[in-house]
């Protein structure tokens, strides 16, 4: 079993290692450090995932979905979109951090 290159402990092999390429997140096989959580797709896995989603002409499901902001008490409101409310188990005063990225907005949301 490798070891991993950051902290020295194992890795275990994976297969839901979540990729962002181009604006989609692609599901691939790799691995995954047991003690820092450090993932490393296989490169190999990672070309077959693009090709074969090229030649098909369909990208995996993308998780880019169109929102527009509300007015609120003179701020600004984004409603988050329900399936990502449930895949990352979001819940009212779920504790955010929200930073500036060229001109892109990330929400993180902290993992307890
Ligand atoms: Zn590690």
């Amino acid at each position: 079993m490798r070891k991993c290159p950051i902290c020295e402990k194992s890795l275990a092999k994976v297969n839901d290692i979540a990729l962002e390429m181009e604006g989609y997140v692609l599901i691939v096989k790799g691995e995954r450090c047991e003690a820092c959580g450090e993932e490393f797709p296989l490169e190999a896995e990672t070309q077959r995932a693009i090709e074969t989603a090229r030649k098909l002409g369909v990208w995996p499901e993308p998780l880019k979905l169109q929102r527009h902001l509300s007015k609120s008490g003179g701020g600004l409101i984004l409603r988050i979109p329900s399936d990502i409310e449930k895949q990352l188990d979001l819940k009212e005063k779920s504790e955010i951090t929200i930073s500036k990225v060229g001109n892109k907005i990330v929400i993180e949301p902290q993992t307890a």
